[in-house]
């Protein structure tokens, strides 16, 4: 048994039919035995499984794809240069910085950025520092 979804090109309802095997499907349609139970047209069409219309999509597509990491990469470059203006940068001693500013030896108006291995980011999470991972794109031009 193999399921198809079908599409009446006559009113746009589509709709899920079972056949024994695709032949099944090809000969009822030659024969018109296949009609929408909405308008009764035998426009009937199998439309493509979801999956492949996505693949196909990337392949014929690929500077609209390349077009919404750009716009990522902007929005990433865009907090980033918020957080160059607002934040404190402490570079690797980030750990060291977040846990002196949660266990107010440091008093700063200022948050602060910096890198952190995974391993620190949990210990931190697991002490209660409210720490935000954010991806991060070097800046080529400096
Ligand atoms: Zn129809």
């Amino acid at each position: 048994m193999i399921k198809y979804k079908l599409i009446c090109k006559n009113c746009d309802l589509t709709f899920d039919s079972w056949f024994g095997c695709s032949e099944e499907y090809e000969k009822l349609k030659k024969k018109n035995f296949l009609n929408c139970h909405q308008c009764n047209s035998n426009k009937i069409e199998k439309t493509l499984m979801a999956p492949k219309l996505i693949n196909n999509s990337k392949i014929k597509n690929p500077e609209k794809n390349f077009k919404k990491l750009d716009n990522v990469n902007k929005t990433i470059r865009q907090y980033q240069k918020f957080i160059k203006d607002n934040f404190e940068y402490v570079g690797k001693n980030f750990a060291y910085e977040a846990r002196s500013i949660h266990y107010n030896e440091k008093k700063t108006n200022k948050g602060i950025y910096g890198t952190a291995s995974n391993e620190e980011m949990k210990e931190l999470r697991d002490e209660g520092v409210e720490v935000e991972m954010i991806p991060w794109l070097e800046d080529k031009s400096n």
